[in-house]
C-alpha cells in the first residue's frame, strides 16, 4: 500500500478527513510512492484558527528568542540537508547535488532572519515638536499563508515562512502536491528547533484549500510562487477579499551573448542554467539571444556539450539530469520539440533521441537554433530541457527582443564589455540581471522578484522587501506634559 503523507497542524501529524488524496509519484522509477491528503475547506478552517491562537502568543515572544530559534533551525538544516536533500530527489527527480545547493539557498534566508533584532529596529525622533517624540515599530500580520510551486520544496517554503516567523507570524504552508515531504521535514526541524506548536502548519492541498485559504477572514496576506495564471488567480482572489499578495509567476529568460564574449565561458554556464533541474527552474535559461557572428560558434559549443550530460536517476552519483516530475509534463515537454521542428527551428539535438533509462519520466537536452518570435518554443514557457537559440544581428535588436517578452523574472548577458553589460543593466526590464552570471538569483539580503507577468503585486519576496511583507508599520507621536500646562486648544497640532 503506498504511503500517506498528511497534513501538520498544532505540531503533530493531522491525517486528512475530506477522503480526497492524490499520487505522488517517484519520477526515476515512474511509480506512484505516497498518497497525500488534500485538505478541504473545513480543514483549512481548523488549520487557521490552530495558527490565530499560536500567533496570539508568538508575536509577544522576544527577539532574541526568536533569533535563537532560527539559529536552532540553522542547525537542524545543516546536520540534516543529505536527509532533506533525499526526499527531494526521491519526489522531485533532480540530483542530489542539485537538491543541496537549493537547501544551501534556502538556509541562506534562515540566517538573514535570525538578524531579525536588528531587522526590525524602527526609527526614532526626540523632540519632534517641543516635548514631543516620534518612533516607528513594525508588526506582524497575524496568520499568513504561503503557496509553493513543485521545483523548489524546501528552498521557496524557505524564502517564505523564516522571515514570516522571524517578524512574529504564524506561517501556514500549501506545498505543492507533487513533492510534499519536503515541507513535512521542515515541519519536523522547526518543532526540534523549538518553535512552539501552531506557528508553522502544514496543509496539503490542491485548488479547493488555496481557494479556502484566499476566503479566509482570518489570512492576512499571502505570498504565492507559482505559474503566471495561477499567480494571476492568487493576486485577483486575494487582494479582492482584502489581503496583502505576493505572487510569482513564470518565466522565459534571456541569454544575451555578444560577439566578444568568451564563448566556452559562456556556453558552460548557459548549458547548466538550461539544463540544469531539467530545466524545471524559475531562473532557467531558456532562451540563448546570439548577436552576430557569435552564433555559429555558440551553436557549436552548445552541441558538443550536450551529448556529455548523463541523465539518470538524481540519487545515483554521477548524474547530471533527473527526470521531470510527471509523464504528462515529460510529453508535454517533448510535443514543444516536436512543434519547433515543424515550425521551423533546426533541432541540433534533440533530447527525444536520448539515451534515457527505461523507466521514469525521463527527457534529453534539446538544443532549437533559428527559433523566431511566433513560435510557440519561444512564446511559451516550456519548463523543461530545451534551449532555444534565436539569432539577432544587434545588440539593440537582441535588449528589444528581451523587453517585448511578456515575462520579466530573469536574464543574464555574457561579454567582455563593460559598457555594454552596464548599458543592458540600465535598459533591460526584466527583474534580476546577471552580468557573466547565469542564474543570478539574489543573495537572501537582497529581495528575489521579477517585473511584469513574472510578480503580481507590490513587493518581491524575501530580504528587506519581505520583512517589510510580513509586518506593518506603526508611527507613535508621544508626549508626557506636565499636568499643570494643561489647557484646552483646538488648532491643528504644529511642530514649530
Ligand atoms: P503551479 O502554478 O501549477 O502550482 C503552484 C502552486 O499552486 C501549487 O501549490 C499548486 O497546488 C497550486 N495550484 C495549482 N493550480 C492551482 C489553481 N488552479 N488554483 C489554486 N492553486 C493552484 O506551478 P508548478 O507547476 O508547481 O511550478 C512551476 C511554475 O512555477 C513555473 O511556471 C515556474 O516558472 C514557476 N516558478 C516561479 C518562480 C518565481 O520565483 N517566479 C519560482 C519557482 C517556480
Amino acid at each position: 500500500m503506498a504511503q500517506r503523507i498528511s497534513h501538520w497542524i498544532d505540531g503533530e501529524s493531522r491525517p486528512g478527513t475530506s477522503g480526497r488524496t492524490s499520487p505522488v509519484f517517484n519520477p526515476a522509477a515512474g511509480e506512484v510512492a505516497a498518497e497525500v491528503d488534500l485538505a478541504s475547506s473545513a480543514e483549512v478552517d481548523d488549520a487557521v484558527r490552530s495558527a490565530q491562537r499560536a500567533a496570539a502568543e508568538w508575536r509577544s515572544t522576544s527577539l532574541s528568542k526568536r533569533a535563537h530559534i532560527l539559529f536552532e533551525l540553522r542547525q537542524q538544516l545543516s546536520e540534516r540537508a543529505d536527509e532533506l536533500a533525499d526526499v527531494i530527489t526521491a519526489e522531485h527527480g533532480k540530483v542530489h547535488s542539485d537538491a543541496l545547493g537549493e537547501i544551501a539557498r534556502g538556509l541562506e534566508n534562515v540566517e538573514f532572519a535570525a538578524g531579525v533584532p536588528q531587522l526590525l529596529k524602527g526609527g526614532f525622533s526626540e523632540q519632534a515638536a517641543t516635548d514631543v517624540d516620534v518612533y516607528d515599530i513594525r508588526q506582524p500580520l497575524g496568520v499568513v499563508a504561503g503557496i509553493t510551486p513543485f521545483n523548489f520544496p524546501a528552498m521557496v517554503p524557505l524564502w517564505m515562512c523564516a522571515n514570516a516567523i522571524a517578524c512574529g507570524n504564524a506561517f501556514i504552508l500549501k506545498p505543492s502536491e507533487k513533492d510534499p515531504s519536503a515541507s513535512l521535514l521542515l515541519a519536523d526541524m522547526w518543532q526540534k528547533a523549538g518553535l512552539p506548536d501552531g506557528v508553522f502548519t502544514v496543509l496539503h492541498g490542491d485548488r479547493e484549500a488555496v481557494d479556502a485559504l484566499l476566503s479566509h477572514p482570518d489570512v492576512v496576506a499571502i505570498s504565492f510562487v507559482g505559474s503566471t495564471p495561477v499567480a494571476r488567480h492568487i493576486y485577483e482572489t486575494g487582494t479582492a477579499n482584502g489581503k496583502r499578495v505576493q505572487a510569482l509567476g513564470g518565466a522565459k529568460n534571456h541569454a544575451l551573448v555578444l560577439p566578444d564574449a568568451d564563448v566556452d565561458l559562456a556556453a558552460d554556464a548557459i548549458v547548466g542554467a538550461a539544463y540544469g533541474s531539467a530545466g524545471e527552474r524559475c531562473m532557467a535559461l531558456s532562451v540563448t539571444v546570439a548577436v552576430g557572428d557569435v552564433a555559429d560558434r555558440l551553436v557549436e559549443a552548445l552541441a558538443v556539450r550536450l551529448p556529455k550530460l548523463v541523465i539518470g536517476d538524481g540519487a545515483e552519483s554521477g548524474i547530471d539530469m533527473g527526470p521531470l516530475i510527471t509523464a504528462e509534463h515529460r510529453d508535454r515537454v517533448a510535443g514543444y520539440v516536436e512543434d519547433g521542428a515543424t515550425s521551423g527551428a533546426t533541432v541540433v539535438v534533440d533530447g527525444r533521441e536520448s539515451d534515457l533509462p527505461e523507466r521514469g519520466f525521463f527527457l534529453g537536452a534539446t538544443l532549437l537554433d533559428h527559433v523566431t518570435p511566433e513560435m510557440s518554443v519561444y512564446t511559451d514557457e516550456i519548463f523543461g530541457p530545451v534551449l532555444d537559440v534565436v539569432r539577432v544581428d544587434t545588440f539593440d535588436e537582441g535588449l528589444e527582443l528581451i523587453n517585448n517578452n511578456p515575462y520579466a523574472n530573469g536574464t543574464a548577458i555574457f561579454t567582455r564589455d563593460g559598457g555594454a553589460a552596464r548599458r543592458f543593466q540600465f535598459e533591460v526590464q526584466v527583474g534580476m540581471v546577471g552580468i557573466n552570471v547565469p542564474v543570478p538569483v539574489p543573495v537572501a539580503y537582497y529581495s528575489f522578484g521579477g517585473w511584469k507577468a513574472s510578480l503580481f503585486g507590490d513587493t518581491h519576496m524575501y530580504g528587506p522587501e519581505g520583512i517589510n511583507f510580513y509586518t506593518r508599520g506603526k508611527v507613535v507621536t508621544s508626549r508626557w506634559p506636565d499636568p499643570a500646562s494643561s489647557q484646552v486648544d483646538l488648532g491643528f497640532p504644529t511642530t514649530r
